[in-house]
């Protein structure tokens, strides 16, 4: 049952056709008495224009979903659950992992994967995360892939080149007629919780080389649905410059999302 109102529901952008999406990663922060806190607060706060403008997607960890798929559902929040990772196989025996079926079950949409951390702390290889999204799309939810450059790789002049070899094993690994629903995160390396974001000019530059890998597969119509967000110290005085960018359709926020207060004018200022 859609318990959403539709007057809440986000109306897609003019300019593109495609509907704008703000994500909440909160990494491994608030359990799940706080996540329910920092929803209430956030929800007191947002007025109905800020879920008109674009799709909020909140990214908790694992322990804290059911709580808030229960609070989002008896308050009628507009919220989409999102989660952070998943297993690529359906289940059996993997101690500590979650499957993507669980995450469906749970109402989860947005489900995150290939995030630089996971690549570089968990050593997930191209390969795996493009499992990751296939099991994500399997499961009828919707993959966020996180592509992005190293400093070293930036240096080099080489961020193209890793750009399209992440996102080339994801595309092959997803049916082309679910290659439009995808969601790209373009998140340079040296710009997640560093202080330090990428430009709007180098996010615009991901966004349109993101595109031209799609369309090998997936033809014009894939590229031109595909979404694609900027992740990389975002706050409350750059959103709206990235959401300006050409070709980029929304944030991935890390350290500005844990803050109800402090988030929910990040929203208000993209
Ligand atoms: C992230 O982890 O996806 C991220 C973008 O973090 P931050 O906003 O803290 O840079």
């Amino acid at each position: 049952m859609n318990w959403r109102s539709d007057a809440l529901l986000p109306v897609p952008s003019s300019a593109t056709g495609r509907t704008r999406l703000l994500s909440a990663n909160w990494k491994m922060n608030h359990n799940h008495l706080e996540a329910i806190a920092t929803v209430e607060r956030l929800y007191r706060v947002l007025r109905p224009e800020q879920f008109r403008y674009a799709e909020l997607s909140i990214h908790p960890p694992f322990v804290d979903l059911r709580s808030l798929q229960l609070l989002f559902e008896s308050d009628r929040m507009p919220f989409v659950l999102g989660a952070q990772n998943c297993h690529q196989e359906e289940g059996g025996a993997f101690t500590g992992e979650v499957s993507a079926p669980m995450l469906a079950k749970l109402g989860v949409g947005y489900v995150i994967v290939g995030h630089s951390e996971r690549r570089r702390l968990y050593g997930e290889s191209v390969e795996l995360v493009a499992a990751k999204a296939a099991a994500v799309v399997r499961s009828g939810m919707t993959p966020i892939v996180c592509v992005g450059e190293t400093l070293q790789e930036r240096e080099s002049d080489a961020t193209a080149a890793v750009i399209v070899a992440q996102l080339e094993a994801v595309v092959a690994s997803i049916p082309a007629d679910s290659l439009s629903k995808l969601v790209v995160a373009y998140e340079p390396v040296w710009a997640i919780g560093s202080g330090q974001p990428a430009s709007p000019e180098d996010a615009a530059k991901a966004a349109s080389i993101i595109r031209e890998t799609v369309v090998i597969r997936g033809g014009d119509r894939a590229a031109n649905q595909v979404r694609v967000q900027y992740g990389g110290s975002v706050n409350a005085m750059n959103a709206s410059a990235f959401m300006a960018a050409p070709g980029i359709d929304g944030l991935l926020v890390g350290t500005a999302s844990l803050d109800p207060e402090g988030y929910a004018q990040l929203i208000k200022d993209a």
